[in-house]
């Protein structure tokens, strides 16, 4: 790599409390770039980062001229503060959006766009992207020397164009407003204020916490004293934030911090991350690690308790809970920058056992973590890559035995061998939008499927698809489902999309419009995984669906589970009074399909019939149905 990066406290000149790199190149003078966003609160220095790289690039390329051009108008309290290379320029009459983007996606950053040949000048282009967006352009002008720009050149217009961007977004980010605030009080206080600590709750922010952890862990491992640092996560926070209003969760907020003051020592440290998290850090909790967890899991499991406990609102009583990862320092191979994602890897865990739960961080934690992630990213790919496919469970009916329908089932072949099951990656693909393109995928495939049966004279009543909370909350869920049965010709009539309650309890009115809307014309709606969650009988009232599936876990232990035979039979006798068709799902032996026989029920699906198959066995398994 010809640019190279590195922290270089010791040679940095400019102030000692911000963090500071060096752009170092073999050939080229070095240039200090300075890299924390309080560097460009001031005016002073904002100027002073700005002028340093550009007279250095200056100077070492031998440009004539670098101009820097922001297309956006969200710098505005900025504009004053720009150096006169900095400019604000509308984009349409400068440069083709659509054209930065794509040279953007290909990752050429750096663009040669004309050469004039009497002067062997070029001017290289870089694009300035805040996330997705083009937010202007730098023109380096009049690089020399060569008819090609040298690769060193390149590289070197392409860091710098690299660094300014990634300061561009952080302070889009994190002080935009404040900048404004800036211009009128310019007050030293002022700066601190707003670039070390929360202006919500008034605890540190990450920043704060980053030097606070650094300093901290050193100092650990010098005194050889155990410390903890505490990942705080509250639960249930976004259901008051949605249906409240954020007014009401900003109060909450700014009451949870005081209670978190409460609890641990004077000295120990407490930061807002940002949302609903916020970080507690232990510092020399014992010398004694075992002491050392002891006590951080004691201090965890008060600051749970006083945050469960209930928050007025205008007379009535809100609850809130927190799950809090814990992880433990100095330890082996670990640095200082680990802790927040061990910590946060460990609320991740406590999470997932249930809420209001207490996880301390260990290595096991960590590889589960990693290839979480390494599925994730397998994933992203996984539908261009042709790897996902479809299999079809029969479901029937009780009393006949008569073929119902299939429900479409997703699986995943990673790369040539490696079969990964939907209980691992569906969960995965369910905490990010990857399902939303999935499910999407899913219900295209199987409606083109089911159409293809019909051309082949395979009989398939019904197609029932699953359809996760998250694909369904999003905005264009019913037009992306019109547009799958337009395009591969499906009748609505025998379209069936399961949803599970948990599509209801959020939003409710939204999922009925939705759920009407796609009813109106002809696809049924099904509530999967009956009775594993939460099940609020006034809105299964409300809800426009035809048919409950009763989970398998309650089916699974008949006839030796008499509490689960109850439920189910309870189940029926409502489902009956509300109107509801009941598919049993897991049927796995005779004996369970008689009594749901003797119970009524109208359909199920399991073993016992037929496992998932694939679209050509499906065809056989019908055929030899039908004789
Ligand atoms: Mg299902």
């Amino acid at each position: 790599m010809i640019i190279e990066l590195y922290n270089m406290s010791d040679k940095c000149n400019i102030t000692t409390s911000h963090d500071e790199f060096v752009a170092k190149s073999a050939q080229l003078n070095h240039v200090l770039l300075q890299l924390t966003v309080i560097d460009w609160c001031g005016t002073d220095e904002f100027v002073g980062f700005v002028d340093d790289i550009v007279n250095e690039t200056k100077k070492s390329l031998r440009l004539v001229d670098v101009n820097i051009q922001l297309f956006t108008d969200t710098f505005d309290d900025l504009i004053p503060l720009l150096p006169r290379y900095l400019t604000r320029v509308n984009p349409n009459h400068v440069f083709n959006m659509a054209e930065l983007s794509q040279l953007h996606s290909h990752c050429e950053v750096v663009r040669i766009i004309e050469k004039d040949d009497f002067l062997t000048t070029h001017n290289l282009t870089i694009p300035l992207f805040n996330h997705n967006d083009c937010i202007g352009v730098i023109n380096f002008n009049g690089v020399i020397e060569s008819d090609i720009p040298s690769s060193i050149t390149l590289s070197f217009c392409c860091a710098i164009g690299k660094l300014i961007q990634r300061n561009f977004r952080l302070m889009d980010n994190e002080l935009c407003s404040g900048l404004s605030m800036l211009t009128t009080s310019q007050s030293q206080d002022e700066f601190h204020r707003l670039a070390f600590f929360d202006s919500l709750t008034g605890l540190a922010n990450r920043r704060l916490l980053n030097q606070t952890i650094e300093t901290q862990y050193q100092l650990a491992k010098k005194n050889q004293v155990v410390g903890a640092l505490l990942f705080i996560d509250l639960d249930f926070f976004k259901a008051i934030n949605d249906s409240l209003g954020h007014a009401v969760g900003d109060c909450i907020l700014v009451e949870v911090a005081e209670r978190l003051k409460e609890i641990p020592r004077s000295e120990d440290f407490i930061a807002r991350l940002g949302g609903d998290e916020f970080v507690i850090l232990l510092a020399d909790l014992s010398e004694n690690p075992m002491h050392a967890e002891q006590h951080a899991n004691l201090l965890a499991e008060q600051l749970i308790e006083r945050i469960s406990q209930p928050y007025l609102y205008k007379g009535q009583s809100l609850y809130i809970g927190a799950s809090i990862g814990v992880t433990l320092f100095p330890s082996k191979d670990q640095h200082a920058d680990d802790l927040l994602k061990q910590a946060d890897t460990a609320m991740y865990q406590a999470k997932s056992n249930g809420r209001k739960k207490v996880s301390f961080f260990n290595v096991k934690m960590q590889r589960k973590a990693d290839k979480r992630l390494h599925i994730y990213n397998c994933l992203k790919s996984a539908i261009a890559k042709n790897e996902l496919f479809l299999h079809y469970q029969p479901q029937h009916i009780v009393n006949t035995g008569e073929i119902i329908g299939v429900e479409a089932l997703v699986r995943w072949h990673l790369g040539a061998e490696q079969l990964i099951s939907p209980a691992e990656f569906i969960p995965i693909a369910e905490e990010t939008d990857l399902i939303i393109d999935i499910g999407i995928w899913v219900l295209q495939a199987a409606c083109r499927q089911f159409v293809e049966w019909q051309a082949q004279g395979v009989e398939v009543p019904q197609l029932s698809v699953n359809v996760s909370t998250r694909q369904f909350h999003d905005q264009n869920f019913v037009d992306s489902v019109l547009m799958v049965l337009d395009e591969t010709g499906m009748d609505p009539m025998q379209l069936n999309l399961e949803i599970t309650e948990s599509v209801v309890i959020e939003h409710a009115e939204e999922a009925i419009r939705k759920m009407t809307d796609l009813k109106n014309i002809g696809v049924s709606f099904a509530v999967d995984d009956f009775g594993a969650g939460y099940s609020s009988l006034s809105y299964l009232k409300r809800l426009p669906a035809n048919e409950l599936k009763i989970d398998r876990s309650f089916i699974q232990n008949i006839p030796y589970n008499v509490s689960d035979m109850a439920i189910v039979e309870a189940v029926l006798a409502m489902a009956k009074h509300m109107g509801f068709n009941v598919t049993a799902e897991g049927v796995e032996s005779r004996q369970q399909l008689e009594f749901l026989k003797r119970q009524h029920c109208s359909f199920y699906q399991g073993f016992y019939a037929s496992k998932p198959l694939s679209a050509e066995h499906l065809a056989l398994y019908i055929k030899r149905l039908q004789g």
